[in-house]
């Protein structure tokens, strides 16, 4: 393997299953980090969400991928003081709750395994990644969209522990389902993100896998925290990070 860069980290994947906690352990890092946060699920909710809106039957292969070749998702810093860590928007109309529904877990797994589907935001993903800073979350950042990544970390948790977590979630933004049906939407999802053709659900052979089935969210950060500054530390020309110590990023955006 090639020497690591004489610079810190600049670029963060993290891949994992759902409800393994990746977007708030990502945005957590990011802020600490001042690095931007990116979450790609978001964009494949958005293009299901779309789908849905206009009838398209989410696994008409051909019609849901012209439509993601079409859409115009963005994805903005939060406008709304409503518990969001973004807005995101989708031809415009705000979708950031929308994109959450249940109708949209159990369709976007289909959606996403669409290889034009992929091709279509992983161009977009690419270049949001270009400047670096940043922490990008997903299924197939450290494999697929930023192989070059400084640093890939694999954040699993078993099937219980994340379908507890999702309906804990839920219930907490007055959308209650059952757990029963948490749980088997999710293991759906995990069976079809793992087993697609294209880009399926897998650890980069270069990934930390952070397992945090018995870890709540503050650990998981600070262990995450913790493996940045390792990272660093053993970077020629970095200085040694303290654990918790917050990185200067290279420069603003
Ligand atoms: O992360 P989140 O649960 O919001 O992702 C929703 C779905 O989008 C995943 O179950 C997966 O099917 C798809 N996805 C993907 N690749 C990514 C991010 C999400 O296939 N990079």
């Amino acid at each position: 393997m090639a020497d690591p860069p004489n610079r810190p980290i600049r670029t963060i994947a993290i891949d994992g299953p759902a409800g393994a906690g990746k977007s708030t352990i990502g945005l957590g890092l990011a802020k600490h980090l001042g690095f931007l946060y990116f979450d790609t699920g978001v964009m494949y909710r958005a293009v299901t969400l779309a789908a849905l809106q206009r009838q398209i039957a989410p696994d008409d292969e051909d019609a849901v991928s012209q439509l993601a070749e079409n859409v115009l998702i963005e994805v903005l810093p939060p406008r709304v003081d409503d518990g969001r860590q973004y807005t995101v928007r989708l031809d415009g109309q705000d979708v950031t709750w929308a994109i959450r529904r249940p109708d949209v877990d159990a369709a976007v797994s289909v959606v996403s395994a669409f290889p034009r589907v992929r091709q279509a935001m992983v161009a977009q993903q690419r270049r949001i990644a270009r400047d670096g800073n940043l922490v990008m979350v997903g299924r197939d950042i450290g494999t697929v969209v930023m192989p070059d990544a400084d640093l890939k970390i694999y954040l699993d948790a078993s099937l219980e522990a994340r379908a507890w977590r999702r309906y804990r979630e839920l219930e907490s933004r007055g959308t209650p389902s059952s757990y029963a049906d948490v749980l088997t939407s999710m293991k759906q999802r995990d069976e079809l993100d793992l087993s697609r053709a294209t880009s399926p659900l897998r650890p980069a052979p270069d990934a930390f896998i952070v397992d945090c089935t018995h870890m709540d969210a503050d650990e998981t950060l600070a262990r995450v925290i913790a493996l940045v500054a390792e990272q660093n530390a053993a970077r020629p020309g970095t200085q040694a990070q303290p654990a918790g110590v917050a990185v200067a990023p290279e420069n603003d955006r």
